[in-house]
């Protein structure tokens, strides 16, 4: 099967990766899914969907084994991204936390390796020790989860280094369309939105979502994706274990949402008129 060319988004440091990548919170928990769900991946890879999410904590290594069977024997085609724990993100104990997360994926780099969410640990380290892992050849690039503006800020000189900030955004979370994405956006840096489509809550029964979907012939988890990727340097990593998922959320990307469209998700999703926190999961 050959993918279509997809829209990319660009890392601060030229690499292009696809708008629309695959998460995996959750896969892993079950040895029984286990193969359902590197099948699903795999189906993803299939369809273009390359940038694959996930992290130690996920399924406690569990969900980095599901991507080693996915990329199994195709790991040219993956760009790869975990995270490391707050508490694993020092001097100290970076390395020996990347090295296992490199051996459950059977992988010699990880494409993108990113900070889950701030803890005790001072950035300054944090970022200390992400350099002596890319030096080491076994992150090609680093970045950032759950940090707010002020966070971001904080980053000083390493900022035009960091990759990405891996935030919760999706049409009931659009709190960072207030700040965090137009100063991403100045600064070249992608936002990468986790649960896009509100982890298939009530998000997708929404009856003005639902509405949209309708005219559009499709569900409402892809409306969600649409919603995320309307604009340019966002990066949506939906997880969906289900085929038939993994399938809608890839014709999402050809999706092209309407002014009526806008005005009634707005209506039903009223974007933000001041600073909200950041909110996460
Ligand atoms: P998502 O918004 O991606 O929702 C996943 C759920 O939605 C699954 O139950 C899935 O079902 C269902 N789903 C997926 N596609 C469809 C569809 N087309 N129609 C109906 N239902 C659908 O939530 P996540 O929280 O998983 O977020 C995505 C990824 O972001 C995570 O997997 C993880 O990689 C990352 N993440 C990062 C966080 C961080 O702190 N940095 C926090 C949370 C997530 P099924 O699996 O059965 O197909």
């Amino acid at each position: 099967m050959t993918a279509k060319p997809q829209r990319t988004a660009r890392l601060p440091d030229g690499t292009e990766v696809p708008v629309l990548g695959q998460g995996t919170w959750h896969m892993g928990e079950r040895g029984s899914d286990r193969r359902a769900e590197a099948d699903a991946l795999r189906l993803g890879l299939d369809l273009g969907m390359t940038l694959i999410d996930t992290a130690e904590m996920y399924a406690d290594g569990g969900a980095e084994e599901v991507v080693r069977d996915a990329v199994a024997g195709r790991r040219e085609e993956a760009f790869i991204v975990s995270k490391v724990y707050p508490q694993n993100a020092s001097r100290a104990r970076m390395a020996r936390s990347c090295d296992a997360s490199l051996r459950r994926m059977g992988v010699e780099t990880i494409d993108l390796y990113l900070l889950h969410w701030r803890g005790g640990v001072p950035l300054a380290e944090t970022v200390e020790a992400f350099g002596r892992l890319v030096e080491a050849g076994k992150i090609r690039r680093w970045g950032v989860s759950n940090l707010d503006l002020d966070d971001l800020e904080e980053l000083g000189a390493a900022l035009p280094d960091c990759a990405t900030d891996q935030v919760l955004y999706n049409l009931e979370a659009r709190g960072p369309e207030y700040d965090l994405l137009p100063f991403c956006r100045d600064h070249g840096m992608p936002v990468m939105a986790y649960s896009p489509v509100g982890q298939g809550g009530r998000l997708l029964r929404n009856a003005a979502l639902r509405d949209v979907a309708a005219r559009h012939g499709t569900g409402p988890a892809a409306i969600a994706l649409a919603f995320t990727l309307r604009q340019e340097g966002i990066i949506a990593i939906p997880k969906a274990a289900a085929s038939d998922h993994v399938r809608q959320n890839a014709a999402a990307r050809d999706i092209v949402l309407t002014e009526e469209d806008l005005r009634a998700l707005d209506a039903a999703f009223p974007p933000p008129r001041r600073k909200q926190a950041l909110a996460m999961l």
